[in-house]
């Protein structure tokens, strides 16, 4: 694999933004900065990927859907492989691509087809501008993170038990066919990039899309959070796998994951407590492996009891594995991460009455075994 442009060495971010009609000029690909034939073979770049869109029908509440489809546009690539969302995306491109000509202008390319197809009656002018200069991503980040954080805020106050209507996420299928999210107002989409109002925007806009309705019926289980409506719809779309499906829980039939999760939880060896990583970091994690061979685990759309894929946003949530312990059974996880959600964790922390928590939280600069 060669020049990659991500998270996990670079700046980079993609956003997706309703612009005035006069703004955006349809069909416009801009691109500051290098493209990907003056890169070096096995280099990285920062990396920006604006979509501009203008319709007389679009709302900012839709933003996110639209904006979640570029990480399924890019993989239509052949040779491009994204993974993550928002200021957390990462995208690599193989040696063979490039040697075939494939550059960012052609992520351009793709984006206003393949979102014009999808969302014409949506959007009926697309730009894109594509940058790879890094003071420029720079100078552009702080926007998108308002952008980021205004979607986010729109949530507050929606509780799980406050609607009688959850989502169904199946843009994964294609990576991992028997995965389904199942979205709810206080545990988005284990991406990260999808919440439950982008999930309702997304039925709304596409109604027979991959994000449907799931009336969660009777309540089997208020706890572990089982409802036997969720059963129902899991069952059908994991073919037949999987057949109770618990919110809360990591320890008894936790949701599956496909393999865009930004976070893993992991229950430790003791199972007295639990350990959070996020794909950015690089080291070794207290279980004895690191997020690459983890991942490699926890993926493809298979319940396995005492890990689970989450979003960020996920771990500060009051449903946080609610029915094992919650946020207080957290013992370790990357100082960066710890440090990147700070405000969040201490809010949270303060909440349930254990305000200096966050501190007792190890990380690897303390230990990187079970042991320690
Ligand atoms: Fe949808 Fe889940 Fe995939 Fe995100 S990770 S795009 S919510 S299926
Ligand atoms: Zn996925």
């Amino acid at each position: 694999m060669s020049r990659q442009g991500g998270a996990a060495k670079t700046t980079t971010f993609e956003l997706l933004r309703l612009r005035p009609e006069d703004e955006v000029e349809d069909g416009r690909i801009t691109l500051i900065g290098k493209d990907v034939d003056e890169m070096d073979d096995g280099s990285s770049t920062a990396l920006a990927i604006i979509v501009d869109v203008y319709g007389k029908k679009m709302e900012e509440d839709f933003e996110g859907v639209l904006e979640r489809r570029i990480h399924q546009f890019i993989n239509y690539a052949e040779g491009a492989w994204h993974t993550g969302q928002r200021n957390l995306n990462w995208i690599r491109l193989s040696r063979s691509s490039v040697k075939a000509g494939l550059t960012f202008r052609h992520f351009g390319d793709i984006l206003i087809t393949k979102l014009k197809e999808e969302f014409g009656g949506l959007v009926s002018r697309i730009q894109v501008t594509i940058v790879t200069d890094k003071d420029e991503v720079q100078r552009l980040l702080p926007e998108a993170m308002e952008v980021y954080g205004r979607r986010d805020a729109r949530l507050a106050g929606l509780t799980d038990e406050s609607v009688d209507t959850w989502y169904t996420c199946s843009l994964c299928m294609s990576f991992a066919p028997d995965h389904i999210c199942v979205i709810t107002p206080e545990r988005m989409g284990l991406c990260g990039a999808l919440n439950w109002l982008d999930a309702k925007a997304s039925k709304e806009i596409a109604p027979t899309g991959p994000n449907q309705p799931i009336v969660k019926g009777e309540c089997i289980d208020p706890v572990k959070g089982q409802f036997a409506g969720v059963n129902e719809v899991v069952y059908e779309m994991s073919h037949h796998k999987i057949e109770r499906f618990n919110a809360y829980s990591l320890m008894e039939d936790p949701m599956t994951s496909c393999g865009c999760f930004e976070v893993i939880v992991a229950m430790a060896p003791d199972m007295q407590s639990v350990v959070v990583v996020n794909r950015e970091y690089p080291g070794m994690i207290p279980l004895g492996m690191k997020f690459s061979s983890l991942a490699g685990s926890v993926g493809g759309g298979k319940q396995t009891p005492g890990f689970i894929g989450a979003g960020r946003k996920y771990i500060t949530s009051r449903k946080f594995i609610s029915a094992d312990g919650g946020f207080l059974r957290i013992s370790w996880m990357p100082r960066e991460l710890k440090e990147s959600m700070r405000k969040a964790l201490d809010a949270r922390a303060r909440e349930l009455g254990e305000p200096d928590f966050v501190d007792k939280i190890a990380d690897e600069t303390v230990t990187t075994d079970a042991e320690g």
